[in-house]
């Protein structure tokens, strides 16, 4: 099977080389409709369980990653592997390197305004082949969202990043997934800290 199943969710068998061919593949053909990854960590496949919303947006997600050690172990003992673990951190690193080649635009939304203005000073200065088009801090109002959207849909990112923390992150992305004006959006926990050093 093309599939591992994670606590009832079927879960692609790709490597982070895959699935950065996948992101690729998304960001030439342009399509209008934006390309939701979730990075299913196992915090998120139990919520599951019990959260019948947050299963339909995971349903309605267009790719799912293995995000954790514990996810791949539990593939490996039933005896239907995923190849390897792809973290929304080492996503975001792999899709930076990616951008720094192809010239991608990153909107950076999420982390404390001083991680997030200094995440995209650090992709400025080692990613300088990628454009953070745009930033927003991540400790925003819902009364807020409506200016957010217009200000991604304004700078139109081929990559929009939601470090939100999860599931706060599917939740927003899934919200206005049919007006975000970006080719590819993807939940990536706390790694704009990480960026940020
Ligand atoms: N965060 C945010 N807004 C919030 C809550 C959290 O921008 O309202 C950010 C926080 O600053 C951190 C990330 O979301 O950068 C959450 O990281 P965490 O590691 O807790 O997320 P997880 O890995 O559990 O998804």
């Amino acid at each position: 099977s093309a599939y591992s199943m994670i606590m009832g969710i079927p879960v692609p068998k790709l490597t982070m080389a895959e699935t950065a061919a996948n992101v690729q593949a998304v960001i030439r053909a342009r399509q209008d409709e934006l390309y939701h990854i979730v990075t299913l960590n196992p915090e998120i496949a139990m919520a599951c369980q019990q959260d019948r919303e947050l299963r339909g947006i995971i349903d309605e997600a267009d790719l799912l990653t293995a995000d954790g050690i514990g996810v791949v172990m539990v593939s490996r003992m039933r005896g239907n592997p995923l190849p390897e673990r792809v973290t929304g951190c080492d996503l975001l690193f792999e899709l930076l390197a990616a951008g720094q080649r192809n010239r991608w635009s990153f909107y950076l939304l999420g982390a404390s305004e001083e991680a997030n203005r200094r995440a995209a000073e650090v992709i400025a200065a080692q990613y300088s082949g990628a454009i953070v088009a745009g930033r927003q801090h991540g400790f925003f109002d819902a009364s807020e969202d409506e200016r957010i959207v217009a200000d991604i849909n304004a700078k139109q990112p081929d990559v929009l990043v939601v470090a939100l923390g999860a599931p706060k992150a599917e939740r927003w992305i899934h919200a206005y997934k049919h007006r975000l004006r970006a080719s590819v959006a993807v939940g990536v926990g706390g790694s704009l800290d990480i960026v940020a050093g």
